[in-house]
């Protein structure tokens, strides 16, 4: 059985040159700085570099740079404000109707523009019974909280049975509750996913799961990966993909056109597309709004409703999720007519009833 990728996982830069002829900017990274998300790619995703490209889309995201080691003066650790929000040592409860429990800082792949790195790979392991406690009679008190999203870190990579145990002490106390499995482990890692973590979620049918993936380009999207978010979908779990915008990986209308489709194709929505957030060290991919605006105007005027993510920004200092287009309605005049602009760019009127 494969929970995490314990054969094949490069953490080494030695590791890393057996496969690939590392850049300037990647050998200038400091491989031992504990300050910084360690190196971490297994290799299965490691194979879908193309060793050629210095700039593959792929290597991006999981290949570390000198670019890492400097931080904005804007940026910051934890720019969700997290912490502040934490109301037990592993729950965060920022929106009013859904909570979110870091289950494990451990992930399969470190992905070097992570946006929860004052967490992830600091080795300190999957919550405790008493955090899983704690946790569980918080959101038993807290009616208002519908959901629940089990994050880190990669919930996956707790094994079945843990991963049991951690629904069990939740469903035990909230029934109604929906539970957001929160993972990348489908691109990075898609043999963890087998049938019998499948057959032991099938145990909690009171109420609903959702499968959270994140795909960030059109080939993360391989046979394997697909195959194990059917596995998801055929057992009546819906999967929903948040992608991150990110510079050099898929800040170009065709990549996520093509990425869009196939997720759609292969039964994903589309959820969101994020906006870089503020998180120390992560400049470099980050896409200016302007950019990202344009990207969101083609993509709609290209893609389905179905197909469509909705492009979003989680505002600093805890501020929250707030969408982001170029504004669609442009003007209301004072006699009841509202003026829109089509995606084509050309204007419309629509007037209100007659109250
Ligand atoms: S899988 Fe998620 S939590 Fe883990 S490093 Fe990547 S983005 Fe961060």
């Amino acid at each position: 059985m494969h929970e995490t990728p314990s054969d094949g996982l490069i953490t080494t830069k030695e590791e890393l040159e057996h496969h690939l002829s590392l850049t300037e900017e990647e050998l200038a990274f400091d491989y031992h700085t504990t300050q910084v998300l360690p190196l971490r790619i297994p290799s299965n995703f490691l194979d879908l570099i193309d060793t050629n490209n210095p700039q593959d889309p792929i290597r991006r995201q999981v290949v570390p740079t000198s670019a890492e080691l400097f931080s904005h003066p804007q940026e910051d650790l934890d720019p969700l404000a997290e912490v502040s929000h934490s109301v037990t040592q592993r729950l965060i409860h920022r929106y009013q109707s859904r909570v979110a429990f870091l289950t494990t800082d451990i992930c399969p792949i470190h992905c070097r523009h992570c946006f929860r790195r004052r967490f992830t790979g600091t080795f300190q392991g999957p919550a405790t019974d008493e955090q899983i406690e704690e946790a569980s009679a918080y959101v038993a008190e807290h009616p208002e909280v519908k959901e629940i999203l089990f994050t880190g870190g990669d919930v996956l990579t707790l094994s079945d049975a843990r991963l049991k145990q951690m629904i069990a002490a939740f469903r035990s106390k909230r029934k109604d509750l929906v539970i957001r499995l929160c993972t990348r482990m489908p691109a990075s890692y898609p043999m963890r996913i087998t049938k019998a973590l499948i057959t032991m979620l099938g145990e909690f049918s009171t109420a609903p799961f959702y499968l959270m993936t994140q795909f960030n380009h059109p080939r993360e999207l391989t046979e394997q990966a697909i195959k194990a978010v059917s596995l998801f979908v055929n057992a009546g779990i819906p999967a929903m993909n948040q992608t991150v915008l990110l510079k050099g990986v898929n800040d170009s209308v065709d990549v996520l056109e093509t990425l869009c489709n196939q997720l759609v194709f292969n039964r994903i929505k589309p959820y969101y597309l994020f906006q870089g957030d503020l998180v120390s060290g992560t400049s470099h991919f980050r896409v200016p709004l302007q950019t990202g605006l344009a990207l969101e105007q083609e993509l709609r005027r290209r893609l389905s409703g179905l197909a469509m993510p909705l492009y979003a920004i989680d505002l600093p200092e805890g501020g929250g999720k707030v969408p982001l287009n170029q504004g669609y309605l442009t003007e209301q005049s004072g006699c009841g007519v509202w003026t829109f602009r089509t995606v084509e760019g050309e204007l419309r009127s629509y007037p209100d009833p007659e109250v």
